[in-house]
Parts: structure tokens; sequence; C-alpha cells
């Protein structure tokens, strides 16, 4: 037994602590117990890392106690952790921070519990007699009692009589109580129907096949990519790996974009797994914090074998882990933006491999960064390269809109032939989808006379008006204001309307065809809880012509009605500063366009864009994924961009301009000085959009071939740096935005 334990302090960043393991805690610490102790001058928690049998230091304090009993941090966690911090170049401290939910690591939320009561005992016929004389509500609490136990709150509704009264007949005797803890069940009173696995196709077969060869070798088990094109069969896959592992006797994470994690996407899972006691957990940010406290016991004690998840859960406390699937591993949205910044999908293949476990990466636009690893060799490749019953992929248009403007003698919205494929679907009774990037009514307010654009007065942005609010909205920060009548620099009233978003769109399409029935799906018509999925029940059951939408139409839904899409602008991720621009614009319209054709009848797709011969366009066009990665690999590799570098960038902001420019600059400099063979160090300089939230901003751009290397180099230079009391450093080691 161990005298002493090795503690990573919350909120202490800095370094590890030794505390003694007091007499009447021997024996129960143990490596990730969660501990409270005695910290500076208050009393705080912590986990344990380590178990020693003496400490260097002197004056070790004692362990106040355990913070409930079975919070604890898994050991292979621990050294997930640590691999974290390493990589992504931040205190171990931090990185715990991503791994242990907020209600588990405060510990102060419980198990909601239930007190039932029954019969204590046998009631004389005199006593009755007395109760009904003296306490007659008692007496009829006594009377309404069921044989067997039954809910205090229950008895007291039933006899109608309060809990006080109930109380007092325990106090008696004639009662007694039992506590319970009662499951909080985020999907309380929803039924599934059981789905059976389907016949795979001959594709499939071999897919699964290679699965099941990595599930059941005993060897390093090298990770698995998938790349299926929109409707091949995916998730059948899945679910049958899932199926397998669970035989083995083992658990299953699956990880999907949080944007994804619609019920249309759990309840496949569910009907799947609903027999054979087999629980699901499912974690998003919707749930309350009792409800996560739940899951998360769910799956620590092993009740739940199946987790589903958004990035966090591939934290997730599983003790048997056979399977991790990354569905849509491309999706940045597995990329967290706030310290730890770490990447899902990356976390889950070093997950993998320090559990020794399978993982199945899928898409039907792998990440460059993947499909590299498996072109190399270091994962196998995997394809479905036709849909399921071979189902046509939907026919891509391209639409020139340089053409369309020039024959509407203006900007234009929706081209004609767009309009004319609507109203062939709104005859047919069809429907159709139509995605656009960006919401609110207009992108811009730009001033006829002088060319003033309103800006945010926080953020290097323009403001977008939103109409129904009537008020322009830095998406960025939130700010909002009134719309300008006239323009606030040259007083000219010709301040006019630029650009369009979804609101405008959603607008156009019910004046050009005032019978269909249009709904707009966007962060700003989804604010009620269950507007997301009452939208998609009435999309789904025909009661919706058009749905007009931003990214949260464009994955992972299965509409077989849906016959046609509409991107109405495939440029607005083209044109950014930022070396993915390409593959995210080709990744977008070949998921948008994925949406078409899943029933009976082939889809068609439509992309408006002044672009049209842009080749990450003309390849997603051609379904040309094959086409469209070696081009950009090429590209990427003159570029020594990632995935042939990775990339590090550090963020330098103050309220101040120059205390941020000569803080960066002096960094850079001392980067400078030894940096690591091949590592490759830009020039401090502003960021592209140099004010955000108030703060100016500047970039340090690193790139090297061994991040380690890298970011141990930069983890020591910073500390050893000391910045002025307002300016803020943060590293991003792979990051994806670059703005
Ligand atoms: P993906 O995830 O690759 O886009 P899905 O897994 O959603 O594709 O599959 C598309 C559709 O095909 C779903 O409705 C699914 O139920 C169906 N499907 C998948 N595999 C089969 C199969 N072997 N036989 C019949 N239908 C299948
Ligand atoms: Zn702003």
């Amino acid at each position: 037994m161990s005298a002493f334990v090795r503690v990573i302090v919350d909120r202490s960043p800095d370094r590890e602590f030794d505390y003694a393991v007091p007499k009447e805690l021997a024996g129960q610490v143990a490596i990730g117990s969660r501990v409270r102790l005695p910290f500076r001058e208050k009393e705080t928690l912590g986990t344990v890392v380590g178990l020693l049998d003496e400490s260097p230091h002197e004056g070790i304090r004692p362990l106040t106690a355990l913070a409930g009993a079975q919070n604890e941090v898994r050991p292979k966690l621990i050294e997930l952790a640590r691999w974290m911090a390493d990589y992504y170049a931040c205190p171990v401290e931090t990185a715990m921070r991503g791994i242990l939910p907020q209600v588990i690591r405060k510990a102060d939320v419980g198990f909601r519990q239930q007190i039932s009561v029954e019969r204590a005992r046998v009631v004389a016929a005199e006593e009755m007699t007395l109760l009904e004389r003296k306490a007659p509500r008692q007496a009829d609490v006594l009377k309404a009692l069921p044989d067997g136990p039954i809910l205090l709150t229950e008895l007291a509704r039933s006899a109608n009589a309060s809990e006080a009264t109930i109380k007092a007949l325990v106090e008696k005797g004639f009662l007694r109580t039992s506590v319970a803890i009662r499951p909080r069940d985020p999907n309380d009173g929803e039924t599934f129907i059981p789905s059976a696995p389907l016949v795979l196709n001959d594709d499939q077969v071999r897919v699964l096949a290679a699965v099941i060869e990595t599930l059941e070798s005993n060897a390093e088990k090298k990770p698995l990519l998938l790349h299926g094109v929109t409707g091949s069969g995916k998730t059948e896959i899945y679910l049958r790996a899932i199926q397998h592992t669970l035989d083995q006797g083992k658990s299953a994470i699956v990880l999907v974009p949080e944007i994804a994690l619609t019920p249309q996407t759990t309840e496949r899972f569910r009907e799947r797994f609903t027999t054979g006691g087999h629980q699901i957990a499912v974690l998003h940010s919707h749930l309350s914090s009792g409800e996560r406290h739940d899951e998360w016991h769910k799956i620590a004690s092993g009740a739940a074998r199946i987790v589903i998840g958004a990035r966090s859960a591939v934290f997730a406390p599983v003790t048997d882990l056979g399977l991790i699937v990354v569905d849509e591993e491309h999706e940045t949205s597995y990329k967290q933006e706030e310290a730890p910044r770490y990447q899902a999908r990356d976390v889950a293949v070093v997950r993998s491999r320090l559990e020794n476990c399978a993982i199945l990466l899928g898409s039907a636009t792998p990440s460059l960064e993947s499909y590299r690893n498996a072109l190399s060799g270091k994962y196998r490749l995997l394809q479905l390269l036709q849909r399921v019953d071979n189902k046509k992929m939907p026919l891509i248009r391209v639409v020139d809109m340089r053409e369309e403007s020039r024959r509407a003698k203006g900007p234009c919205l929706l081209s004609e032939k767009l309009k004319t494929a609507i109203e062939s679907r709104l005859e047919k009774r069809e429907q159709t989808i139509l995605f656009l990037n960006r919401r609110g009514y207009s992108t811009s307010v730009i001033c006829n006379a002088c060319g003033h654009v309103c800006h945010c007065p926080n953020c290097s942005v323009p403001l977008t008006f939103h109409r129904a609010a009537s008020r322009l909205v830095c998406h960025i920060c939130g700010h909002t204001g009134v719309p300008p009548k006239i323009c606030p620099e040259c007083r000219d009233p010709g301040i006019r309307h630029q650009g369009a978003g979804t609101e405008k769109i959603e607008e156009a399409v019910g004046r050009i065809f005032p019978k269909s029935i249009v709904r707009r799906m966007d962060a700003d018509a989804m604010t009620k809880k269950d507007a997301y999925r009452e939208t998609l029940n009435a999309f789904r059951t025909g009661k919706i012509d058009i749905l007009v939408g931003t990214q949260m139409i464009a994955k992972g839904l299965h509409f077989p009605n849906v016959t046609l899409v509409g991107i109405i602008n495939a440029d607005s991720a083209l044109h950014l500063p930022d070396f993915r621009a390409g593959e995210r614009t080709f990744q977008l319209l070949t998921q948008v366009a994925g949406r078409a054709g899943r029933g009976d009848v082939e889809g068609e797709v439509f992309v408006q864009s002044h672009t049209p011969f842009h080749p990450c366009i003309q390849f997603a066009r051609h379904h040309d994924f094959a086409g469209f990665q070696e081009q950009e690999l090429d590209f990427r590799e003159k570029c020594d961009y990632p995935p042939f570098t990775h990339m590090i960038l550090v963020t330098v902001r103050s309220p101040h301009e120059m205390r941020a420019s000569f803080s960066a600059e002096t960094l850079a400099r001392r980067l400078g000085e030894n940096l690591p063979d091949g590592t490759i160090l830009g020039h401090a300089a502003p960021a592209p959009m140099e004010r955000l939230k108030g703060y100016f901003r500047f970039h340090i751009i690193l790139r090297a071939r061994q991040v380690l290397k890298t970011s141990r180099h930069l983890r020591e230079v910073i500390s050893r740096l000391t910045f002025p009391e307002d300016v803020i450093v943060t590293s991003d080691v792979d990051p994806y935005q670059l703005l």
C-alpha cells in the first residue's frame, strides 16, 4: 500500500504535487482516483496519477477524501492526456480537463435518488381504529397502500396525502423506506422499432470481412479508412462491426460530428441494438448535467456497451474498448477550438493504439491527412465506390452565374435553370433542398455613393443584416446594431444590402413559388429546443416542399423523396485565405449533392458558381475524388502544406495593438533561436482577421515534419518568456481555423 500519491491538481497547470494518504483512505486510492485535497488556502480537487512509497518533498499534507467513489479516470486515459499535452503543447492539466466532463470533475451532481415505501408490519385492528380517530389522513394512506413497494411520490398522489403524512407513518414504524437510484434517461418515453441486419451486397461483404479481420487480429491493428460514396451503405458496415465487437464481449465508441448527431442518426443505432440488452449511451451538447452524469456512469460501469457522441465522446470511460468508429472523419467539427485544442479523430487513432482496439474512419470525402496515410500504407484503405442497389450518383450541373447575371442585368440569386427545376419538382410532388452557407438576409450593407461597408466595431468582418429581427449582426462576436437608413460615413441615403443569406433565399423562393411550402433551417430558425426535430419530421413526411438551410442540412440526412438539390453559391468558401479552401469546397459540394436521389428517383444537383471551371467544382461535378486528391496533394506537397508537414499556429492577441505586435515579434525571434531541424518558421504577421472580439491579433506559423520536437520547443520557449499582462498567447497544433 502506498503512503503517498502524486496528483494533478485541477486548475493548477504548472506541475504535479505529492500528498500523503491518510489512514482512513489506505488501500482505496488508485491511479485515476479523483480526490479532495488542501491546496494553497483552499480545498480543491485533483486526479491521482502516481502511487509512491516515499516522496522527495517535505511538509506533505494529507488528502482530505475521495471525490465520489466511482469518479475515476482510467489509467489509459491519463496516458492519453499525457500524449495530448505533449503533442498539442498544453499542460497535462488542460488535457485532463478535456478528458473528464465538467460534471464528473466537480463531483457536485450525484445520481437521482428515489424513495420507495412499503408496509413494515401488520397493523392491528385496534391500532387502525385509533389512527382513524386521531390521524384520519394517515389511516387513509395505510388503506391505499398496495402490497409491494411503491414510490413515495406516487403513494402521496394516489392517497391524496402530503409527504409529511407518509413520513409520520414511517416514524411510527408502520412503513419502511428504501432508496434506489433512478437513472435519468434522455430518451425517456421513446420507443424504437427493431431493425434487422440487411443482406449485404458484394462490396459490403468484402469491406466487412476486412473490418472483422482487424477486430479479430491480435497483432497491432492498422487503422481502417473506409472511403464510401454517399449512399454506399457505410452505416450498415458500422452496425455490423459494432455487432461483432459486442459478440466479442467488448464495447464500441461511435463518433459523429455534432451537427450530424441528429435523432435520425442515433435512431439507426438504437433500432438495431434495442434488443439484446446492450444499452446505448448518447453524449451530445444538449444533455443536462444530470443526464451527462448518468450517461458517463452508465459507460464507466459497463452498463452501456455502445457510446455515440460528438468529439468529446472519444474520452468515454469505456473499459473493454474493441472498436472506435469515426463517421464523416473529414469533418472539421472534430477539432476543438478552445483549450485543450485537439482533433478528436486523431486522438481516437492514438487511443486505439493505446488500447490496441480497431478503429474505422469513414467518409465519402476523406480528409487528405487520412487519405495520404492510406496511400502510404499507415492505414488500410477500404472502398465502397457504388451506391447501394446500383442507384446512380446524382447528376450535377454547374450553372455559370456570370452569364445569369448578365442576362438578368444585375445580381442574380436563383438561375433560370434552377427555378425551372424547382418548378418541375413541385409539379411532381418531389422535394427540394436549397443550400447556402450563410445565415441572415444579406451578407453586408454597403453605401452606393462612397462604398462604405458597415463593419463590426470589435471584429474585422462586415455585419450581416437579419431581416426578421431587423438587426445588423456580427456572426463572430454576436454584436448587434440598428441598420442605418443613411450611410454613417457620407450621409448618402443610397445604402443597400449586398449578397444573400438563407433568409433572403427563403423569401425569394416563397415569392417565386407562392403555393409551395418553404421552411428554413439554420441557427436562427432553430433556436427552440425541438424545432430541429419538428422541421426534419415535417420534411420527412412531405409537409414541406422546399427546405432552405445551412450546413445543418448538408450532413448525414437521408430523405428518399429529395430529388433536387440547389447549391446557391459554390464560391463562398473557395476564395478564403486558407490552404484547405479547395478541399472544403470539394467536400461540401459532394456532401450536399449526396442528399439528392437517395430514393428510387434519380437525383439532380444544380451548383451555382461564378468560377464554374474551378478544378474543385469540376472534380466534384464528376464525382472524381481520385482526381481531386491527386491534384490537391500535389499542390500541398509543392507548398510544404499539411499533410506533408504539420502546422502549428501561434496567435498572440491583446486589446493593445502595439503590445500584441511587439510580443509576437519577440516570440518569433526567440522561437528562431535553436529551432529544431526541419522546422519552417514564418514571420510574426497580422492575422487575416486582424481584429476579433476587440483583440488585435498576430500570427506566427510553424511548419514541421516531426511535430513533437517542434511543439516541445514551442512550449518551452513560451514558458520561459513573460508577456505583458493583457497579452494572450495560444498555440494550435494542426489548426483548422487560419483566419
Ligand atoms: P452512407 O452512410 O454510405 O451514405 P447509408 O448507410 O446511409 O449510406 O445507406 C444508404 C441507404 O442504403 C440506407 O437507406 C440503407 O438502409 C440502405 N442500405 C445499406 N446497405 C444496404 C443493403 N445491403 N441492402 C439494402 N439496402 C441497404
Ligand atoms: Zn464582432
